[in-house]
């Protein structure tokens, strides 16, 4: 704590989603709140943002993370977009997050910086527009663990308590989160577009997102065809890594599907415990419409309702444009399955995929669902080759997978080093398991104990290091139940 006047966040904002018609958002000020207190700061996000904090913090730059002071370039404003919900049509919009501004880092990059949790907004409907401090550390901490585990997403650069309480089940800690994100452009946005916009509105959007997002794709014959193409890549590449790392995101309703590829709302999310394709944490999801299994289908399902918004731009004429769309959406899932085959064979030490390495696989998948085994813990195994302590490995079907897997392993040119080293990138020693989250989370909010909370974060930090340290988050034994569901009591 040095000069308490002294800002030392200072937003480089240049803002370029206001100049989208307006229809697209709302200008919007986050509510005051009573009595903002920092709860958590990302030193190392901050450092890539370009907003030295070193001696972190005054009261000043509290004030701006709360949103009760306003920077002199900020232009906030609510973001305007649709979404379906669970498969059904909804008017949304940012209900309870306020985009201050772009951000400039000293790359050069463009990232939104958002207040989640900041009051209500002409789009809050039934809400109080308020986030719990439970929520967005939550937030934080999947986000973070995410980024370290190399999977696109949105990132939290600060978590602020409100000195408000809320009302949930229960009384609750009120929070604002700062998220950043490289653009909050979603389906839902070019949905809305669609809807509620003409056909000059949805063509700015469009442009918008190709030059914020894709500018390599501008000058190609046709760029509409070229943006859902690239869409569908970046879509199918996301989850694919989320499969392949176990990742549940529990609500890919199209609000909640980026432009850029990156997650985004992380609400009822959790890395999986026990393999099982069937896998649900959403207590609301009961018809399993999100689970592990589904996520690829689903994330297909969006991108066809993404390629409907784009009809008009994509050809003059109606037919051509449903079958040129068509014919896009249906290539993903081949373009997932070749995400997926290069990542589980560099999981299991194979640098390239050949043929019959889908079926060796899937008979790995099919044992371990079988036998429940525990999807990080198994993996990390087979890479440590400390095979105890996992009931799989005892058994007889498993000997013989392990020697068809070792027959393959025999026909690539690779060292044991080459092949180790291969899985550990592959497969991370440490994920955030659910009940270790939950455990850190009780104590930095009811017990105003962040301690924990941080050292979780240090262990996460590089999930392929294979330290010592990440072992005590590694263990099953006092995992309280397998299957843990978790609410959007947000
Ligand atoms: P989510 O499930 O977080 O994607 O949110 C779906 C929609 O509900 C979005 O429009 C959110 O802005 C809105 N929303 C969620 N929580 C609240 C809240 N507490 N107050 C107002 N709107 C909310
Ligand atoms: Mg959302």
């Amino acid at each position: 704590m040095t000069d308490k006047n002294k800002l030392k966040i200072e937003w480089t904002f240049e803002n370029s989603y206001c100049n989208l018609p307006s229809l697209f958002f709302t200008e919007t000020l986050p509510e005051l709140v009573p009595n903002p207190q920092l709860v958590i700061f990302n030193e190392n996000l901050a450092e890539e943002l370009g907003i030295n904090s070193k001696d972190f913090m005054s009261n000043n730059d509290v004030e701006v993370l709360c949103g009760n002071k306003i920077p002199p370039s900020a232009t906030p404003l609510a973001m305007a977009y649709c979404g379906h919900q669970f498969g059904h049509f909804t008017k949304l919009g940012d209900g309870r997050a306020i985009l201050m501004g772009e951000h400039i880092t000293p790359n050069g990059n463009r990232i939104d910086i958002q207040l989640k949790g900041s009051g209500r907004t002409t789009y809050s409907r039934g809400g109080d527009g308020k986030a719990t401090l439970s929520s967005m550390l939550r937030e934080y901490v999947m986000s973070e663990a995410m980024y370290c585990l190399g999977i696109p997403t949105t990132r939290s650069l600060a978590v602020v308590k409100t000195g408000e309480q809320i009302i949930r089940e229960t009384v609750q800690t009120g929070a604002i989160l700062t998220r950043t994100a490289s653009s909050h452009l979603r389906v839902g946005t070019f949905a809305y577009a669609a809807k509620y916009g003409r056909f000059d509105d949805l063509k700015k959007l469009a442009d918008y997102a190709i030059s914020r997002h894709y500018p390599q794709i501008k000058d190609t014959v046709n760029p509409y065809i070229s943006l859902l193409e690239t869409v569908i890549d970046v879509q199918a590449r996301l989850v694919s890594k989320w499969n392949l790392s176990g990742f549940i995101h529990g609500v890919l309703n199209t609000d909640n599907v980026t432009i850029s590829g990156e997650t985004i709302d992380y609400g009822p999310c959790a890395f999986m415990d026990d393999y099982a394709q069937s896998t649900v944490f959403s207590s609301i999801d009961r018809d399993g419409r999100y689970s592990y299994g589904n996520q690829a289908t689903i994330t297909q399902w969006n991108m066809a309702r993404f390629a409907e918004t784009l009809l008009p731009l994509i050809d003059e004429n109606t037919d051509n444009s449903i079958t040129i769309a068509e014919n896009a959406v249906s290539k993903f899932p081949k373009i997932y399955n070749q995400y997926w085959l290069l990542g589980m064979c560099n999981k299991l030490g194979i640098s390239h995929p050949m043929e019959g390495d889908e079926q060796l696989i899937n008979s790995l998948l099919t044992l371990m669902e079988q036998y429940k085994s525990d999807f990080t813990n198994t993996f990390k195994s087979l890479t440590t080759k400390k095979y105890g302590g996992i009931k799989l490995f005892e058994t007889e079907e498993f000997a013989h997978w392990k020697s068809d897997w070792n027959q393959r392993l025999e026909k690539q040119q690779s060292t044991t080093n080459e092949v180790e080293t291969l899985m550990k990138k592959s497969n991370p020693a440490i994920i955030p398991r659910n009940y270790i989250v939950e455990e850190v989370l009780a104590q930095a909010d009811l017990q105003e104990n962040i301690q924990p909370l941080h050292e979780f974060l240090e262990a996460l930090k590089e999930p392929y290091g294979y330290t010592e340290v990440q072992e005590k988050y590694s263990d099953l034994k006092d995992k309280p139940c397998t299957k843990h569901q978790t609410y959007c009591g947000t």
